[in-house]
């Protein structure tokens, strides 16, 4: 292996996002997003890092991923660090669902395309959106390694008693049904940044992630071993979300169905896109809901207050999972940005050893910080997250030991 960048990309089905890095120093070199692919009034905007630039944007019709593609290479070669640069040691791709197979990033050749296109019916979204980004990445540099990093990789080490459902397990194995979770990537770099926060090594710490974003999960980590985490089957399952309801009686879908005469379909949208807080109080981003709340708006304020119960809850149930906890760590939008949910959610917890020191936690910040009083039994830290430096970092290390 010669070169040292590695392109991360995260394809959804009308977006590409993308970062270019330098391993040698972590560094970002560009970054950027097309947006609304397939449509007239498609955008890609472009930010040469490196460079020290500002940002380009275009508007204009790009009809897929591969246009898509070949415009964010147009602007890498513009500045410099083209897609054919001997440079470029490998490209990571985000891969939402790899199942139960898929225990670690991996060199993507036929089989694995294969593998990741038969999980498609517990993935239906997100699978074949990133196919296509790999697809497209192989067809424009057929002779660089390319590497699936998935975001249900790091929660393959969840004993059954918590991946299974209480369900007959010929059923869930016949339909392939049993708790992946995700936001793996996040999770897996969050708990090792946070044992680094407290000067451990992570064998030897238990932590409590809350990646709390517009998506959000919660995750028991053990000496860096997943071993709970509170999205399923489906990214559908857990804390309340921004559009998601999270946890819910099973039951209240076959009411919807029979006495709300809804088709699935129906129930789909509602739960996964209508749901969580902007179901509950028509926002979902946690600025404007504290803005409501500070000017007396109820349905904000329950809203809030139904996000961070459940979030104790999670908090209080993966306690009990670990036995003993170092750490919890908020990350992502919410989990970084809003102090008072990190105050909420570990409020009367001072028996669990938990509390935030208010001085601290007004503190904003971009480094991993501690926000709890030097004198509490558990760390409660605030630790940003970075999905695409772990996919570079996991890409870079499968890419050198293979050559
Ligand atoms: P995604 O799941 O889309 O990756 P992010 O991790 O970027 O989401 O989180 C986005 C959410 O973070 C927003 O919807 C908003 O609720 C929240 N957020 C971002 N900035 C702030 C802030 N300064 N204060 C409170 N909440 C914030």
């Amino acid at each position: 292996m010669t070169g040292t960048r590695v392109l991360v990309l995260n394809s959804g089905s009308s977006s590409l996002k993308y970062q270019l890095l330098d391993m040698r120093d972590s560094s970002r070199l560009a970054a950027g997003l097309v947006e609304r692919i397939g449509e007239q009034t498609c955008r890609l905007k472009h930010t040469p890092l490196a460079a020290g630039g500002d940002a380009r944007e275009a508007d204009g019709p790009i009809a897929d991923h591969d246009a898509a593609l070949k415009a964010v290479a147009q602007e890498l070669a513009r500045d410099g660090l083209g897609l054919d640069s001997p440079d470029l040691a490998a490209i990571g791709h985000r891969v939402v669902h790899g199942g139960m197979f898929f225990t670690e990033p991996t060199v993507i050749d036929d089989a694995v395309i294969a593998e990741i296109e038969r999980l498609i019916p517990v993935a239906p979204l997100h699978n074949p959106a990133n196919l296509t980004g790999i697809r497209t990445a192989r067809a424009l540099r057929p002779d660089l390694p390319q590497v699936a990093v998935f975001d249900t990789a790091f929660h393959t080490t969840m004993p059954e008693s918590a991946a299974r459902y209480a369900i007959d397990p010929r059923i869930a194995d016949r339909h392939r049904i049993r708790r992946y979770g995700f936001h793996g990537t996040s999770h897996a770099y969050v708990s090792r940044a946070t044992a680094e926060l407290l000067g451990k090594a992570p064998e030897d710490v238990n932590v409590i992630v809350l990646h709390l974003g517009n998506g959000a999960s919660a995750s028991a980590v053990r000496g860096g071993r997943c071993v709970d985490t509170s999205m399923g089957l489906t990214p559908l399952e857990g804390l309340v979300m921004g559009t998601r309801s999270g946890d819910m009686d099973p039951a209240v879908i076959f009411h919807l169905a029979r006495v709300g005469g809804m088709s699935m379909d129906e129930i789909d949208t509602l739960l996964n896109k209508r749901s969580g807080l902007f179901g509950l109080c028509g926002d979902n981003d946690m600025r404007e809901i504290r803005r409501r709340i500070d000017e007396g708006d109820e349905a904000a304020a329950l809203a809030f207050d139904i996000y961070v119960h459940r979030l104790k809850k999670y908090i209080g149930a993966y306690y009990a999972v670990l036995g003993t906890v170092d750490a919890v760590a908020f990350t992502a939008g919410v989990g970084e940005n809003a102090a008072p949910v990190r105050e909420a959610a570990v409020a009367g917890l001072e028996g669990l050893g938990l509390a935030v020191d208010p001085g601290r936690n007004a503190v904003r910040g971009d480094r991993p910080r501690i926000v709890s009083p030097d004198a509490a039994r558990v760390a409660v830290a605030v630790v940003p997250t970075d999905e695409e430096l772990e996919i570079a970092t996991q890409t870079y290390a499968l890419v050198g030991k293979n050559t």
